[in-house]
């Protein structure tokens, strides 16, 4: 690519020759699409987040793709953003290219022994639940009020209800670091509770795998009681989860006890900084009151972390993933 076509004088301000470079060949190919320093604070469901230096919404898997290779080819880091539910970003943002996945779509076979679905990553884990509920299939009724694409459910095993990703992923295509499309089956993902081997692998600043698709297994069964299962399950969330701007759970739970009952019982609900607050309803929840910086949730979750060391002797694990420029 150009990369020595560009002149000093028409970089765009305060980015890297590299960013800017794979800014101006994003711009040959996707226009006006492509957007600089952009706040992530527009794309977090947290409400949080500085200017990403590059941003672009991509629709289609071969612009997914294409974006990857351009922003490698360039040496430049490379974050996927679904719908940014699980993503605590940085106050100073992303350095090189942010992608948002919109690339959705399903296909359901409900006419073999076995119905599946193949969807792409960027599909809405609750739109494919309500799809497959039409489909009278069933295997996905704990994702309906879950929030995020079914790339980012991949990476953190998203799960509810004692179900989770892992128990209906056959299989799954992944453009690597050196850009090849390879199908995994589940076992290569080595999920655990709420984490994976991407997840693992995953840097604050850059991704090594893509999720382009999956493919997951489903059962048939009764519209009606799927309908059912689904209107509980969303029920029980609204009952017990505050509105407002957040991650979910902040914490994993540790084992055989719950982050939110250790917070509590380290009596810091309603605990303020800055703009972040541990919720009154459940204090695993860590909410943006209006204004809230990243460093203000940092500073909270060190907080509850170092009380419920300090009174229980527990480590608290974090469920949500870290991104940006940090430090
Ligand atoms: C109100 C609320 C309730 C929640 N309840 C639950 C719950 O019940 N259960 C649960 O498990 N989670 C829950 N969450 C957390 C969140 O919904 C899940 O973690 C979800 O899977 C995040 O998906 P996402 O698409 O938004 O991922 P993002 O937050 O956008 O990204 C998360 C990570 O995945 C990576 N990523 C995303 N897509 C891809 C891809 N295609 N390829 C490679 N990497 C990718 C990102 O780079 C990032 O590292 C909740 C969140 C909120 C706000």
């Amino acid at each position: 690519m150009c990369n020595n076509e560009h002149n000093a004088d028409t970089l765009p301000l305060g980015l890297a020759p590299n960013v800017a470079a794979l800014g101006a060949d994003l711009q040959a190919i996707f226009g006006d699409r492509v957007r600089r320093h952009e706040p992530m604070a527009f794309h977090t469901l947290l409400r949080v987040g500085g200017p990403a230096d590059l941003w672009l919404v991509v629709t289609a898997l071969d612009e997914l793709i294409t974006a990857v290779q351009l922003a490698r080819q360039h040496r430049c880091p490379v974050l996927l953003v679904g719908s940014g539910a699980n993503l605590l970003v940085s106050d100073k943002g992303v350095r090189g290219l942010v992608l948002h996945n919109r690339c959705e779509g399903t296909i359901f076979v409900t006419d073999d022994e076995q119905p599946r679905v193949t969807a792409l990553s960027g599909t809405r884990l609750s739109s494919l639940a309500r799809k497959a509920a039409h489909h009278g299939l069933s295997g996905l009724e704990w994702a309906i009020g879950v929030p995020g694409t079914l790339g980012g459910a991949l990476i953190n095993n998203a799960g509810a209800f004692g179900s989770c990703i892992a128990d209906c992923l056959v299989q799954a295509e992944l453009l690597t670091s050196t850009g090849e499309r390879l199908w995994r089956s589940v076992e290569w993902f080595g999920y655990t509770y709420r984490s994976s081997r991407l997840k693992r692998e995953t840097a604050e600043t850059s991704i090594s795998f893509v999720v382009l698709q999956a493919e997951l297994r489903l059962n048939r069964a009764s519209p009606v009681e799927i309908e059912d299962r689904m209107s509980l399950f969303d029920a029980q969330r609204r009952r017990s989860q505050p509105n407002g701007a957040s991650l979910g759970s902040m914490f994993k739970n540790p084992p055989g006890d719950y982050a939110g009952r250790l917070i509590e019982a380290a009596g810091l609900k309603g605990t303020q900084i800055g703009g972040a607050r541990i919720s009154e309803q459940h204090a695993n929840f860590f909410l943006n009151i209006g204004g809230a910086r990243a460093a203000d949730f940092v500073a909270l979750i060190e907080l509850a972390r170092d009380e419920v060391r300090a009174r229980f002797g527990v480590e608290m694990e974090l469920e949500i993933q870290r991104a940006g420029e940090w430090g």
